[in-house]
């Protein structure tokens, strides 16, 4: 097979180019109608299906564990709550417990998760209190107390936010026993620095549980009576698990690559350099996304069972977290790991000296960037042979064209390398560590459930005494998921974490072009070297982040 760009091939060879672009063109067809406005596959070519080996793989490594485990675990009613937080430790008898179990309730626990958790993509530094939180700063400071001077902390910068009132318009969905239930609250952090006699950690300062109602919805503190702080920290990891799930997991990292492959597949020969880069990390996606859909997101299936609201809200949130928030919605550059992290007020390094999916990501993000660079410099030389490549002009026209791909943040025609490599830096970062961060943390956070259910199960309260426990423990396990629930919980979020097909930058076949091996064994070898480096860091790091960790990143979001 001959590496070429389209142009320089000879004349006969671009016809036969063209004429095998334009079948392919009939078995990769958009459907724009599923969830607008992603754009997703209409029927997936049967060259997409996961491989014999994949399936030989991945079944048994999950499917008999499951099984053996759920014989195992005692459910005494399968509807009736549980008696006390401890039972949820029975349910994993053949399968090794989450590790967040152990120090689940702790508010350190609960601060390290927004910095690297399942969804270390929420939090936002602030300059001045959110709009959304109906409390001032003079409440805030009475309610918590002389700790902490927060105006100091908010000039200074050392305030965080993780808002999630924009999921207050779900009402809820139902289970085959009733009824189920999202709070959509807002939680306040601050980071406290070495001047506090620690090493800097991020601490929980405030949690209003139902902002859009106002000062009818309590404002608690860590010093509000143990039961209604740890009510109020469950409701945050569940509006946090319910975005984690449709927003950053389903649609930051799976539906907004959909259109990527079948743009490639339908534009892009396949021995044109950048389908030779690209579709190793596109591989089984297609295929996937189609299941997931079919037994996921389906009526019935498991996303209208388990998460909070109707299956309708739930792809709600997805297309609310696409498009329809002015400020966060999709594109390629905005989600560029620098920029993305940048817009959060995350990128300052001194001032949150912290942050695992920052540190550990840049270090991936910077390593991916040179291997596109040096592999895209070997097939473009100057900025005509890009102009003059008409596949990869069709490829950028198509993707971020209205009866396309629909794609913002990238040009319709592209111009300089510099651009492309942007491109295919972002591409391959969100096929490969960005959906590696967000799925295979999936168990070991929410595969614990009451670290983070995936919907309440009583109506949410809102009001709550200072000085004693508005809730009872029977109303706090009424309020968590029935064994039933867990069970299922449990069972999807482990079949979703326990296999990895490849790790990135190891490809099934070897480059073609042997310029390109060179290319590719170089970013090995750099994978490596943060492999140690990242090792290093979790020796210091209290809890250690796996997740980044090269040699457990995938090519593609093949689970
Ligand atoms: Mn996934």
């Amino acid at each position: 097979m001959e590496v070429n760009l389209p142009q320089k091939d000879s004349p006969e060879d671009q016809e036969k180019r063209t004429a095998w672009l334009e079948r392919n063109r009939t078995r990769y067809e958009f459907n724009p109608d599923y969830l607008p406005p992603l754009t997703v596959i209409k029927d997936v070519p049967d060259n997409e299906s996961f491989s014999a080996r994949y399936l030989a793989e991945r079944l048994p490594a999950t499917l008999g564990k499951l099984a053996a485990n759920t014989l195992a675990v005692n459910v005494r009613s399968l509807w009736d709550p549980l008696d006390e937080l401890q039972d949820f430790e029975d349910f994993y008898q053949k399968i090794s417990p989450p590790s967040v179990m152990p120090t689940y309730q702790t508010d350190e626990c609960f601060a390290e998760q927004r910095l690297s958790g399942a969804n270390p993509i929420v939090l936002q530094r602030l300059q001045s209190l959110p709009p959304t939180l109906t409390y001032n700063l003079t409440d805030l400071q009475a309610a918590y107390g002389s700790a902490l001077n927060l105006e100091k902390e908010l000039k200074e910068g050392n305030l965080y936010v993780a808002d999630y009132t924009q999921l207050a318009f779900v009402q809820g969905g139902t289970y085959l026993k009733g009824k189920k239930y999202l709070p959509a609250p807002i939680a306040l952090f601050c980071w406290r620095g070495t001047g506090y006699g620690t090493r800097g950690e991020l601490v929980p300062i405030a949690i209003q549980i139902a902002p859009h109602l106002g000062k009818e919805s309590s404002l608690l503190t860590p010093f509000s009576p143990a039961m209604n702080w740890l009510y109020a920290k469950t409701c945050v990891q569940i509006a946090d698990a319910n975005h984690h799930e449709m927003a950053t997991h389903l649609c930051y990292t799976h539906f907004v690559m959909e259109p990527f492959a079948i743009v490639t597949a339908r534009q892009l020969f396949p021995t044109h350099p950048l389908s030779i880069l690209l579709t190793p990390h596109f591989r089984f996606m297609l295929y996937n996304n189609e299941l997931a859909r079919e037994r996921l997101v389906n009526q019935g299936g498991i996303v209208d069972d388990l998460l909070a609201g109707t299956l309708r809200e739930s792809l709600q949130i997805v297309q609310q977290a696409y498009f329809t928030n002015a400020q966060n919605y999709w594109s390629l550059d905005k989600f560029a790991l620098p920029t993305e992290i940048k817009n959060r007020g995350l990128d300052d390094q001194e001032a949150l000296p912290h942050y695992p999916y920052r540190d550990d990501g840049l270090l991936l993000w910077e390593a991916i960037e040179r291997y596109v660079t040096n592999y895209l410099k070997l097939y473009y030389t100057s900025a005509e042979e890009l102009q003059e490549d008409y596949e990869l002009q069709a490829w950028a026209g198509e993707l971020t064209d209205q009866s396309g791909g629909k794609v913002k943040g990238m040009p319709s025609k592209i111009n300089t390398t510099e651009e492309l490599i942007a491109i295919v830096t972002s591409v391959i970062f969100t096929c490969g560590p960005q959906h590696s961060a967000v799925n295979f943390t999936q168990y070991d956070y929410l595969g614990f459930i009451p670290n983070a259910p995936l919907a309440a199960y009583q109506p949410i309260k809102n009001q709550f005494s200072h000085s004693e426990n508005s809730l009872t423990l029977q109303e706090l396990m009424a309020f968590l998921p029935p064994p039933n629930q867990v069970m299922g919980q449990i069972q999807i979020l482990y079949a979703l974490s326990a296999y990895r097909y490849d790790r990135l930058g190891y490809y099934d076949t070897p480059f073609p072009d042997r310029r390109a091996q060179v290319v590719l064994t170089r970013f090995q070898q750099e994978l490596q070297t943060i492999e140690r480096k990242i090792e290093l860091r979790n020796k210091n790091r209290v809890t250690p982040y796996k997740v980044l960790r090269p040699s457990l990143v995938l090519n593609s979001i093949s689970i």
